[in-house]
């Protein structure tokens, strides 16, 4: 995948590959024509990386490649990246998963963080890391993935329904 990666971003003659801060390889420099030949080359379906919308979770490795993995980080994550990522809703909305408490994927600043912990996971809502850091609330722990999954579908279905778009009030 990075030699594809890499071999793409020399076709299409990208400025520069950027790791972000929520674990994506961006492309830079692409020409607007180009885009959606680079997304046919990656094999990708194109991502959704900005406006009012679920970005892409954040996860790490958890138990999957992390020996401190309480619990499996990477299918949870992958999971809710499949059916969130990209979704429009009122505002820009963070989900990250941790394999444990040391929180490498900093949930507690995600609108939704899902933490690992020896019982199950954690979970938080309205964090941000934003201008005005907020730690999130802890609103249930000790959840299986099935009960992760129904919780967030819940909260995100609230936030659809209610949440205020700043943005149009701005
Ligand atoms: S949060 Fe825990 S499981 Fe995940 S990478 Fe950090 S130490 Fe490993």
């Amino acid at each position: 995948m990075l030699r594809t990666i890499a071999d793409t971003a020399d076709k299409y003659e990208a400025a520069a590959i950027k790791l972000t801060s929520a674990q994506r390889v961006c492309i830079i420099g692409l020409k607007e024509d180009d885009i959606d030949n680079a997304w046919d080359d990656l094999g990708m379906k194109p991502a959704a990386a900005i406006g009012p919308c679920v970005r892409s979770i954040k996860i790490c490795p958890g138990t999957t490649f992390c020996k401190r993995g309480q619990q499996d980080a990477v299918t949870l994550g992958l999971e809710l990246d499949e059916k969130y990522h990209g979704m429009q809703l009122p505002s820009k909305f963070k989900i990250a998963v941790s394999g444990c408490m040391n929180s490498c994927s900093e949930p507690a600043v995600r609108d939704i963080g899902i933490m690992g912990t020896p019982k199950g996971y954690t979970v938080m809502v309205g964090g941000n890391a934003g201008i005005r850091p907020r730690l999130g609330d802890v609103i249930a722990d000790e959840l299986n993935d099935d009960e992760v999954k129904e919780l967030v579908d819940t909260i995100v279905s609230f936030y659809k329904t209610h949440a205020k778009n700043i943005e149009s009030d701005a």
